[in-house]
């Protein structure tokens, strides 16, 4: 079956990619390692009709768009810094194009999107991720006039259910998109990731359970507690749209409830960050979603 994984028909090579198509960069280390891999695929330059995209949720840490400003320099590519604007109106009204100095980062367009919902999102109901950057990035590529398109994504070998869930969708063939997972289709996996960055003279200045969204729902509640404790405020805007909205992003408690236990025993959770949180091993926006 062909499930996507040969962008460009017969390319021996994964990472040379035929357009139209989307590069997705999250602003993490692996969707920068695919970057890079592509470019060199390429000899350094993309063609026309090979577009990177990141979506700014506003809620990104400045390391990571610091991270995305820096890839793009040093590499001397074009990133296309999006953010949404809104669910309703023609495609090229739902999203805006920022850049680094310009992009937001007080959570205008999350803030905006839980407006329009009026409601939070959750771990079952995740519409953040499919309206904040898949969908943004779809409108993107519809705004440059293509019907149809490949979507790369960074999922790598070693996250196996995810590809096969992404790679899924281009057998339903719903989407206007196929997707492709170049890391995986070379065997790339986390070791090499970080094999790659540690001989960089550059890196993501973030741990890898800080990336995404500051204080992400899926982030397990010890991680949430430690991005307080090392960045005191960093909950608040979480905690201000649950009392905006009456509700909490989990059941099981609300931002507040987490600030407040900092405040009262900061050393509560030491030793205890490394608990089973999967979903974060993934950079937000690679591999979900159910835009067409
Ligand atoms: S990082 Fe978390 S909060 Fe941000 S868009 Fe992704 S799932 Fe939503």
């Amino acid at each position: 079956m062909d499930n996507g994984q040969t962008p460009g028909g017969n390319a021996p090579d994964p990472f040379f990619i035929t357009g139209p198509a989307l590069i997705s960069f999250s602003g993490g280390r692996t969707s920068a390692y695919m970057l890079w891999r592509i470019l060199q695929a390429h000899g350094g330059t993309l063609a026309d009709d090979v577009h990177v995209t990141f979506a700014n949720t506003g809620k990104e840490r400045e390391e990571t768009l610091r991270f995305v400003h820096e890839c793009a320099t040093r590499w001397n590519v074009v990133v296309h810094w999006l953010e949404f604007v809104q669910r309703t109106g023609q495609h090229w009204e739902r999203f805006k194009a920022v850049g680094y100095n310009s992009a937001d980062r007080i959570g205008t367009p999350f803030a905006k999107l839980i407006s329009t919902k009026k409601m939070l999102p959750n771990p079952v109901m995740r519409f953040c991720t499919d309206e904040l950057k898949i969908k943004v990035m779809r409108d993107f590529m519809r705004d440059r006039d293509y019907d149809r398109w490949t979507n790369v994504i960074g999922l790598r070998h070693d996250e196996p259910t995810r590809v096969a869930r992404s790679l899924g969708r281009n057998v339903l063939g719903k989407e206007r998109w196929r997707t492709a997972c170049p890391l995986d289709a070379a065997k790339i996996t986390n070791r090499d990731v970080r094999a790659f960055w540690a001989a960089q003279d550059f890196d993501l200045q973030l741990l890898p359970f800080e990336g995404n969204c500051d204080a992400c729902f899926l982030k397990a509640r010890p991680k949430l507690f430690e991005v307080e404790r090392t960045a005191p405020g960093t909950l608040q805007w979480w905690a201000d749209q649950e009392a905006a909205k009456g509700s909490t992003f989990r059941s099981e408690y609300g931002y507040a409830e987490v600030i407040d236990a900092v405040r009262r025993q900061p050393d509560m959770f030491a030793g205890g960050l490394f608990d089973d949180d999967p979903e974060m091993d993934a950079e937000c926006g690679t591999w979900c979603g159910e835009a067409a």
